[in-house]
């Protein structure tokens, strides 16, 4: 959108659930709308007041106004993509829980109705994930090996589970942009901007 394009629409796709997304961002949009297709065949507005779960939809359309703050962003984030080495790689953003979910890290739970405080079995009381394991979208990523080259692969039943030493991803800075963060401080220096005079630009972006 920087060099004229006023138009811009993205394709989400998510994976484990197969919802679809379409986004569209322009200059000559004013709000946001969010249209959503539910299993019935029917188009829904939405409505952030009215969350739905993901069954009750199938697809979305949202039309966006153009961010220039949420350009600046994907354009940042491309360039850090751009400059990257297989020797200098940009933080992992995703990768195995350590705290225990049940519990969230306590170890114990308090009963809803008398407030009896449970032992959480999920865990062993340690509040901790003993046997971390790589979820969404990294069970699906085909570059696993290389972020997590320690992952085993094992199986739950039928199902594939990779299983990452406790001691790697305690010492592995994962960001969870869409979360909390692995127990560790994300450092000032991931969220600088690159410099960008640096190396020359292979590719022009906009
Ligand atoms: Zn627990």
């Amino acid at each position: 959108m920087g060099g004229g394009l006023n138009n811009a629409l993205w394709v989400c796709y998510r994976k484990e659930t197969s919802h679809l997304l379409e986004l569209f961002c322009s200059k000559k949009i004013e709000k946001i709308e969010t249209q959503i297709l539910t299993p019935s065949g029917g188009w829904l507005q939405y409505t952030p007041e009215t969350p739905i779960e993901d069954d009750e939809w199938q697809r979305a359309e949202v039309t966006h106004p153009f961010d220039p703050k949420l350009h600046e962003q994907v354009v940042e984030r491309f360039r850090k993509v751009i400059h990257a080495t297989p020797q200098n790689l940009p933080d992992r953003e995703y990768g195995p829980k350590l705290i225990c979910e049940k519990c969230d890290g306590n170890g114990f739970y308090v009963t809803e109705k008398r407030q009896i405080k449970k032992p959480c079995t999920a865990c062993g009381e340690t509040g901790k994930i003993l046997e971390p394991r790589l979820g969404f979208p990294c069970t699906t990523c085909r570059f696993k090996k290389h972020c997590w080259p320690q992952a085993k692969l094992q199986f739950d039943g039928r199902k594939p589970v990779w299983v990452v030493p406790r001691e790697i991803a305690e010492e592995t800075l994962v960001i969870h942009p869409h979360e909390y963060t692995n127990g560790q401080e994300v450092g000032a220096s991931t969220q600088m901007p690159l410099p960008t005079n640096e190396q020359p630009d292979d590719v022009e972006l906009f």
